[in-house]
């Protein structure tokens, strides 16, 4: 263990960016039970715990239906198969993107597309997307990135006017809200990730997409288990792709605070606001009627280097969410020749900073990175 503050008054010498172990403490009791519960039951794979956490998941998120696989981006490609999409048929997705999304896209068999996002919140563009859009476009897939909900609604419209179902990438944004309404829930489908790190968490791999579109539902169900829709008969070609009932389990006793925990790291983001109110680092734009859930909390800064060194001596673990936009990364160098220019998200993969942000972070630590924004940013 670090020399960490405890909140009460010890001094704060390193503040990590991230840290499962307190994420576990927080919540021991209730996870040794659910491991134990699966344990004693002995099923292990797709059973009650799996359709408890999907029933729960389907209600936070206000969908009707939620199908568990084994990861975010099994969700996105399984979401891609649900509506068919295959050889030749293109998807458009913003290039500031993790790869993961586009991964999924090729795993699906269909062609990444890429367009540009606004450079105030860092979010898919619409006129950007308008332009990246042509006659084999068959599924849009905006990323709700850092935690926020993007302009969802102009990029629905848009994509209804053209008859293209819309995919949300919601890995980061569990709970986020846009007037109100849940990320995943605008589009046709939406996707999750419970990859540790993310805002609802599991102890190793999960994902989930949830629909309100029975048929589409029901198609993702046979699509996990190899496109079986009885025993032993399989109906169409699928992959394997399940939550294992362990993860169900844990998750849904994640899930139970989940709402506090989002709660937690919007008044964490509050302070370090105001601790950049007056400097020349400036954070992402929080865009009008949206509830932030703050997977992340971003920064634009004009020299990144020398922030992330002054923040580093000061024991304050920053990284960047990404250094590289999908076109610039060595596997997708063919993405560049797209429809569309790419410069905002170019300019900003060189200027984002993320900073430490969790609910287990103590009061001490998040007023040891505010004072520590005040005195560099
Ligand atoms: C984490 C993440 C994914 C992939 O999820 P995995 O569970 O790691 O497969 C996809 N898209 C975004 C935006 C993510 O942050």
């Amino acid at each position: 263990m670090t020399a960490e503050g405890d909140g009460a008054g010890r001094r704060v010498e390193q503040v990590r960016f991230a840290n499962f172990q307190r994420a576990i403490e927080a919540q021991r009791g209730q996870l040794e039970a659910a491991i134990a519960r699966v344990l004693e039951r002995g099923w292990l794979v797709l059973g009650p715990e799996g359709e408890d956490f999907e029933r729960g998941l389907a209600d936070f998120v206000g969908s009707e239906r939620a199908i568990g696989c084994a990861s975010g981006t099994d969700a996105i490609e399984l979401a891609l198969r649900a509506l068919d999409l295959g050889a030749g048929d293109e998807v458009v997705t913003q290039a500031n993107t993790c790869v993961p999304t586009v991964a999924a896209i090729t795993r699906a068999g269909a062609t990444p597309v890429l367009c540009d996002v606004d450079p105030g919140a860092a979010a898919m563009d619409p006129a950007s997307l308008a332009g990246a859009i042509g006659p084999r476009t068959r599924a849009v897939i905006p990323v709700h990135l850092y935690g926020q909900c993007g302009p969802i609604d102009e990029i629905c419209a848009l994509a209804a006017e053209r008859g293209i179902p819309v995919v949300e990438d919601c890995a980061q944004a569990i709970g986020a809200a846009f007037g109100g309404q849940r990320a995943g829930t605008f589009g046709r489908l939406g996707c999750f990730s419970f990859y540790p790190t993310k805002n609802l968490g599991a102890i190793g791999d999960g994902g989930a997409v949830v629909t309100s579109d029975h048929d589409l539902a029901d198609r993702l169900r046979k699509l996990r288990v190899y496109g079986q829709e009885t025993r032993y008969e399989h109906v169409t070609e699928g992959v394997n792709s399940r939550l294992d009932e362990l993860q169900a389990a844990v998750l849904s006793a994640k899930l139970s605070r989940l709402d506090a925990d989002n709660e937690r790291r919007r008044a964490i983001a509050v302070e370090y606001a105001k601790a950049l109110e007056a400097g020349t680092a400036r954070p992402l734009s929080v865009l009008p009627d949206r509830e932030h859930v703050y997977h992340l909390y971003v920064l634009e800064v004009d020299d990144r280097e020398a922030f992330r060194g002054a923040l580093e001596e000061r024991g304050i673990q920053t990284l960047v969410h990404y250094p590289i936009p999908i076109h610039r990364q060595p596997a997708y160098q063919r993405l560049a020749d797209g429809p569309v220019p790419l410069e905002v998200a170019e300019r900003l993969c060189e200027r984002v900073v993320s900073l430490p942000i969790y609910p287990e972070l103590t009061d001490a630590e998040v007023d040891h990175v505010a004072a520590a924004l005040r005195a560099v940013a």
